[in-house]
């Protein structure tokens, strides 16, 4: 995997209020690349980018407005790269119909939590995401979420079915599954190297 020099002055915050943020670390680590825990609103001064992982969007919304990172995290994601998985997902996309999840507005969809019910409520899949790898992606649904009312301005970069399961609409990058839990950080890299850098 080759570490390009510009991944120096990167710093990749996460956030770290519940659910999988050390996973994300460790693939960003494993770019060579920093990451820095987002718990506070002073720490999105010193992130370039950000990762809100996955977990459960009624807790992670609770947690956010505790924390007083809601409104900050929405200013800095008007212009700042983020990567959504499964609840992050949600929780970037258009406002769900139910009031315990606050979403943030800033992919055009509509989330539908835990749509794959409750018998396949997880499974691991192989995806084949032609515009990012050369190879399959060993991908791990945990309880996830379906994307209706998809508008054109999202481009699919992956289906599972019929469903667009990994999506990016310009600086950011949405996945209904987990790609920290996976060896491969390829999913991580395209996110650094075609949104992060991109955008500097
Ligand atoms: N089911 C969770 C939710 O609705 C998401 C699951 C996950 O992030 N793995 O928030």
């Amino acid at each position: 995997m080759d570490v390009r020099p510009e991944y120096d002055d990167l710093t990749i915050g996460v956030v770290a209020l519940q659910g999988s943020f050390a996973k994300h670390a460790f693939s960003m680590g494993k770019l060579g690349i920093k990451s820095r825990a987002v718990r506070e609103p002073e720490d999105l001064k010193l992130i370039d980018a950000l990762i809100l992982p996955g977990g459960e969007s009624t807790t992670m919304t609770l947690l956010l407005e505790e924390e007083g990172l809601w409104e900050p995290m929405n200013e800095v994601l008007e212009t700042m790269p983020v990567f959504g998985t499964c609840a992050g997902a949600i929780l970037l996309g258009q406002q769900i119909d139910d009031e315990r999840v606050r979403c943030f507005n800033k992919i055009d969809y509509i989330a539908e939590r835990n749509a794959y019910g409750r018998q396949i409520e997880s499974f691991k899949t192989s995806l084949i995401i032609p515009t990012m790898l050369d190879h399959d992606f060993h991908a791990i649904f945990i309880r996830a979420p379906k994307f209706r009312e998809i508008k054109p301005s999202v481009q699919s970069l992956a289906v599972f079915g019929a469903d667009p399961v990994l999506m990016r609409q310009d600086n950011v990058l949405v996945a209904s599954f987990h790609p920290e839990l996976t060896e491969d950080p390829g999913i991580h890299k395209y996110f650094v190297d075609e949104i992060v850098l991109n955008s500097r």
